[in-house]
């Protein structure tokens, strides 16, 4: 089954049970400033969950483009060491609107898995939250689930991997139980069952997150107390991955095999002329093109803020995983064509865009090329006196003269297991923002015939503010 008939065939046994098709909305979120990103299905109904909006409808289902590249969810650093996490992915989802509740979501969760897809029953697992008797029973006496695969999950607050069966909007407003559905891919592949210290691997995949928002949590502003009170109109909020179904149904263990991931693969091979299909570096890049093409397409330009920055970022990773190849010349911007190809029909505002997606790549490509060339020479050269780690001082020359963002310096250490002086390059950075005060200091004192560099200064400042801004992003406390 490919990836089309796939999401064809979630949306109709959803319209089947009356939900409404609703359109993937922009990787931008319109109705959300502080969210970076649309990181789930349902970002675009957020205020119709919290009754401020209305529609004309008590039940949705959609497939949402998500990015998971920045801000509270961030999987970048996830892409090319697991089989399961992408930068850009697509979300089968289903939601109610204080319409139907638990029941219902997981009985029709387990017939399109088990009667639509075809998946046998005895590789499913389910977890509940450690609390919720209703879903646990569901489960068990309902569905029918043999206890022994049906795993109760607390709070793991601050584990990586660790699942995390309590769903929470923001630290006040809706909230509730989750309950996600696991696939065994089989003894071949590394990992634990859910809930085991062993989970962080690629055996026991999560496939689908059931969201019961069933509490209103509000906090005591004295006492800092959280209180759950039952919101009057509960609601249901879904989420299963589209790449992780198509690799269980495709037979395959990693979602770089799917039939989509596999076209952009041979065209990422085709246009870096690399013969071994399975080099990891192509992974990364069939993962970029598509989280930087439709990012282009939702309006984004590569630059050195916010969401501009967060694409430069990824375009830079793609273009070094590129020259790994032995790539030098110009090559990320040719595979919009295949992405079109795999996902036009799908997402008509690809096909639309290509064009300008084409030309802002290239344009990107052209400018980090050189320094690209010439920064990993200064880096061979550092490496080459130290094997063991890369200097604060070579780091930010790398930033700031060569255009690497920090991340893509520490990605590369991370492959070559180098260890970088973060701390090194704050001192570097800092050292460089003083002076560049003291200096704008002088010029503004001077006057008018340096506005030209006053203005590149302050530039300067803001980018270097947004570096950390997203440091903090990447470290999981912004
Ligand atoms: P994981 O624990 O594997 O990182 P998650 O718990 O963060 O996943 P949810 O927020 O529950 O994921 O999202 C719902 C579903 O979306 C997941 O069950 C999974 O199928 C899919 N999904 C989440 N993150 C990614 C990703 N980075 N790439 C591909 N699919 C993803
Ligand atoms: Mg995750
Ligand atoms: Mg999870
Ligand atoms: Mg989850």
């Amino acid at each position: 089954m490919n990836s089309a008939e796939i999401r064809e065939k979630f949306l109709k046994f959803f319209e089947s049970k009356d939900h409404t098709v609703v359109r993937s909305s922009s990787l931008v979120p319109g109705n959300d400033p502080t969210l970076l990103f649309t990181n789930s299905g349902m970002v675009q109904f957020k205020d119709v969950f919290l009754g401020t909006e209305k529609r004309n409808y008590v039940r949705a289902t959609s497939v949402q483009r998500c990015l998971r590249a920045g801000g509270k969810h961030n999987d970048l650093e996830n892409v090319g060491y697991t089989a399961r996490h992408h930068t850009f992915f697509e979300m089968l989802g289903n939601w109610s609107f204080g319409d139907y509740f638990k029941r219902d979501s997981l009985k029709w969760a387990w017939e399109l898995l088990t009667q639509v897809y075809g998946l046998p029953a005895d590789k499913l697992w389910a977890t509940v939250y450690e609390t919720d008797d209703e879903a646990y029973d569901i489960w068990v006496n309902e569905i029918g689930l043999p206890k022994e695969r049906v795993v109760r999950i607390g709070d793991n607050k601050g584990a990586p991997f660790a699942s995390d069966n309590f769903w929470q909007m923001a630290d006040t407003g809706p909230c509730g139980p989750c309950s996600e559905i696991f696939y065994d891919h089989g003894p071949d592949v590394w990992g634990g069952p859910p809930g085991s210290p062993d989970q962080d691997g690629d055996r026991y995949i999560e496939i689908w997150n059931n969201v019961f928002m069933q509490f209103d949590r509000q906090v005591d502003a004295k006492t800092g107390e959280a209180t759950l009170t039952p919101l009057p109109r509960q609601c249901v909020d879904t989420g299963m991955g589209l790449e992780r179904l198509a690799a269980v149904l495709q037979h395959v263990h990693s979602n770089y095999e799917i039939d989509l991931f596999q076209s952009l693969i041979k065209a990422a091979a085709r246009e870096t002329n690399t013969t071994d299909l399975t080099n990891n570096s192509l992974k990364v890049i069939a993962d970029h093109i598509r989280a930087c093409s439709f990012l282009i397409v939702d309006g984004v330009i590569p630059g050195n803020e916010g969401r501009g920055y967060v694409l430069r970022r990824i375009i830079r990773r793609a273009l070094r995983h590129g020259h790994k190849l032995g790539q030098t010349k110009p090559f990320f911007y040719r595979l919009v064509k295949d992405l079109v190809q795999e996902m036009g029909v799908a997402y008509p505002e690809l096909p639309e865009a290509a064009d300008r997606v084409e030309q802002v790549l290239k344009q990107e490509e052209e400018r980090f090329g050189e320094t690209l060339e010439n920064g990993m020479k200064i880096l061979e050269t550092a490496l080459a006196k130290n094997p063991k780690k890369l200097d604060g001082d070579t780091a930010f020359t790398l930033y700031d003269t060569f255009g690497f963002p920090l991340d893509l310096t520490a990605d590369i250490c991370r492959e070559r297991e180098v260890e970088l002086d973060e701390a090194g390059f704050d001192v570097a950075m800092k050292r460089q923002q003083d002076a560049s005060r003291a200096g704008g200091k002088f010029k503004m004192a001077a006057g008018v015939e340096y506005n030209g560099d006053k203005t590149h200064f302050v530039g300067y400042a803001e980018s270097a503010h947004e570096a950390k801004v997203l440091a903090l992003y990447v470290a999981g406390s912004a």
